[in-house]
């Protein structure tokens, strides 16, 4: 598993991944189980809903809500493994869609069969998709096509629930917490770009240790974002980019800014350094 502070880092920086294993447990129970709740509506709404026009909608309504509520409980207990968070969110999809059958069979016999058992539940759809369950346009899908639309239906579902993304990104590892202070921003000299990656990719922080900051008129600067826990100021992140102005010989200017990292994870010291030099 990857650590987002680290992987969303352009250079492709890796490792030290460190949710806690309550968290990822936290994070399965969870959805899971809101997965099953969201479920009993879906399915009471595919069964009551006069319009099957809607039940187009339905299966990516149901999934993007599992998608959301993976991402907040992620968030809320601190996982910041984006391969966790998929898993997560793959394994709630199908427990989602899993829970809707047994609901639907659950409306379908007017909530008198709880049909938990797979086996129990297979034969029930199968009996469903000799019938069939809805007409469209006078078009009454059964046996195969039915099954057809039932996988697509799933697949739809558990597609959107697994990309759950993450809502929140820094994370200081010493205290603990999300590092949720808006990032300031600080305007240093410019320097070649390819130079500074180069250094960053080698943990080379004297750059950014002694570099001016920038005049306020200056064409070409680093706008560089810092965002530091408040509580140790020992985790930092920067993103910098780039924005150089060239003046060609007949006077006209071009500008031109390019992005050197984002979230890019560096010592306490050089944030607290660069912060310095925006006073
Ligand atoms: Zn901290």
């Amino acid at each position: 598993m990857s650590n987002l502070t680290n992987d969303s880092f352009l250079e492709g920086e890796d490792g030290n991944p460190s949710s806690a294993a309550s968290g990822l447990m936290g994070l399965f129970a969870g959805g899971i189980l809101i997965s099953v709740l969201l479920a009993f509506i879906y399915s009471l709404f595919c069964f009551y809903n006069p319009f099957v026009h809607f039940n187009i909608f339905a299966p990516i309504v149901f999934g993007g809500l599992i998608m959301f509520s993976v991402s907040n409980i992620a968030a809320m207990l601190k996982v910041r493994s984006v391969n966790a968070m998929r898993a997560g969110g793959f394994v709630s999809g199908l427990a989602g869609m899993y829970a809707a059958w047994v609901w639907y069979i659950y409306a379908i016999t007017k909530f008198k069969v709880l049909m938990l058992n797979p086996y129990g539940l297979a034969r029930a759809t199968q009996a469903l998709a000799v019938t069939g369950v809805w007409t469209f346009y006078g078009f009454r899908p059964t046996g195969i096509g039915l099954y057809v639309i039932w996988i697509a239906e799933a697949v739809c579902v558990v597609l959107i629930s697994s990309q759950a993304p993450p809502l929140k990104f820094q994370f200081c590892e010493g205290c603990n917490e999300w590092i949720d202070e808006k990032g300031k921003k600080v305007r240093l000299a410019w320097i070649d770009v390819n130079q500074l990656k180069a250094d960053l990719a080698r943990n080379d922080y004297q750059f950014l240790n002694t570099a001016q900051a920038a005049p306020a008129d200056a064409g070409s600067y680093l706008e560089i974002e810092v965002k530091q826990c408040q509580q140790c100021l020992n985790e930092a992140f920067v993103s910098i980019e780039s924005n150089k102005t060239t003046t060609s010989d007949d006077g006209s200017t071009s500008a031109d800014a390019a992005i050197v990292c984002i979230s890019k994870r560096v010592p306490g010291s050089v944030a607290t350094s660069i912060l310095k030099r925006a006073e």
